[in-house]
């Protein structure tokens, strides 16, 4: 048999071709580079999203009874608009532009700190919307200026350390939990507890690119369903119900 057939059969078998959908895993510290299937995916996702979530945020400022409940309101449903939007444009130019590095790079770090400020829009109402002790109250604030702390180190440190990142995003996500499970009222925590599951299994799929196809548009997935839930359990239990509000019409 001719060698040089050989050693190409022998470099085939090493280094096996991707699948299809899937490309090989990043090295350390390296980016993941998602196949046009998957960038697809990855924008489609969130995308979708976008306007049931700006409906579903001028719904909850519809039914304020205050002003108070109205402004919080609005700083939910920009955190979460937000966070579709800015990943949408991240994963489009990732997909598109991904030749402009400096843009790319800032819209991915966008695509990161927002997911701080969404965390700290999340909890929110409720923080503002519930009675909490006076300890606990300094949460309302403490939440945003983590928000702040998580911004300044993607600008410091933008995909240095990965494992102190997510340690980050885990810390800002449980920690107003604590504070919100104190709570007299405890209504609507169950729904909490559960999206704040669901983004725990996502993380997942979060760390399984090149392993699982998809995986980040899993990930995406996990994020919507999770963000779903909170809204239905604010939307429920923090503001009046639509079926009042028709009656008062
Ligand atoms: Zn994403």
């Amino acid at each position: 048999m001719d060698p040089r057939a050989t050693a190409r059969a022998r470099s085939w078998t090493q280094i096996p071709a991707p699948p299809m959908f899937m490309n090989h895993r990043a090295p350390a510290n390296g980016r993941y580079k998602p196949t046009c299937y998957e960038h697809a995916a990855n924008c489609y996702t969130h995308a979708s999203l976008i306007v049931p979530a700006m409906v579903g945020s001028a719904l909850l400022h519809r039914l304020s009874d205050d002003s108070w409940e109205k402004v919080t309101a609005w700083v939910y449903g920009t955190g979460l608009c937000a966070l579709f939007i800015v990943s949408t444009a991240f994963h489009i130019v990732s997909w598109k532009k991904s030749h402009l590095r400096t843009v790319e790079h800032c819209f991915h770090m966008c695509d990161r700190m927002v997911i701080y400020f969404f965390i700290a829009a999340s909890y929110a109402p409720w923080l503002n919307l519930r009675e909490l002790g006076p300890l606990a109250s300094h949460m309302r604030w403490f939440i945003w200026l983590m928000a702040a702390g998580g911004t300044i180190y993607v600008f410091l440190y933008h995909e240095k350390y990965k494992v102190i990142e997510l340690f980050f995003y885990l810390t800002m996500g449980f920690s107003p939990a604590l504070v919100v499970t104190s709570m007299n009222n405890t209504d609507g925590l169950h729904e909490l507890a559960c999206g704040g599951l669901i983004y725990c299994l996502g993380v997942v799929f979060f760390k399984s690119d090149g392993i699982i196809p998809f995986a980040h548009a899993i990930w995406h997935l996990f994020v919507a369903t999770a963000a779903a839930v909170h809204y239905y359990a604010i939307w429920k239990y923090l503001y009046r119900s639509p079926t009042d509000f028709m009656r008062h019409l």
